[in-house]
């Protein structure tokens, strides 16, 4: 078992699906291991998707990615990564597959519901970004 990490993005959040989401990535064989809700600054968003600074879609993505709160959340199965990426589909909904979550409910390639890690050295740094040791494993 391993772990990757999910944010429940501000247009899922503000058309109320959410509670979706997580159930379909529930029934998709992931369990939920950590959760929050929280409101991003620019200067989080920024340095969340630092590796697209530069890109002619980078402000907007900030923008986006501050409109509204969103929920990360560590998730973990069997190559939980690649199941992720898999179960969410492409970053432009119209080339994600049938089934899959930005098919079911994003609207654009840029509010497209969700985020997944895309390496498992990825999926640590941005667990440690949302989450604590402490929230990460439920320990006191
Ligand atoms: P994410 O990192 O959010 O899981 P991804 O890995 O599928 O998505 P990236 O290439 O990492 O896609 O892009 C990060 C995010 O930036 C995308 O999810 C999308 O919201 C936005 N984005 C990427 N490319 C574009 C584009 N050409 N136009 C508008 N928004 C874009
Ligand atoms: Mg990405």
């Amino acid at each position: 078992m391993n772990q990757t990490l999910a944010i429940i993005k501000p247009d899922a959040m503000e058309s109320g699906k959410a509670g979706k989401i997580l159930a379909h990535l529930e029934a998709a064989g992931f369990t939920i291991q950590a959760l929050r809700l929280v409101s991003l600054s620019e200067a989080q968003a920024a340095e969340f998707y630092s590796v697209h600074k530069g890109k002619p879609f980078y402000d907007q993505l900030v923008a986006f990615m501050t409109s509204a709160p969103v929920i990360p959340v560590i998730l973990e199965a069997e190559n939980a990564v690649l199941k992720l990426r898999e179960a969410i589909g492409a970053t432009d909904p119209r080339e994600a597959k049938e089934g899959t979550v930005r098919k079911l409910y994003a609207e654009s390639k840029e509010r497209n519901a969700i985020h997944a890690s895309d390496s498992d050295a990825n999926a640590n740094t941005e667990i440690a970004f949302f989450f604590s040791n402490y929230e990460r494993l439920g320990v006191d």
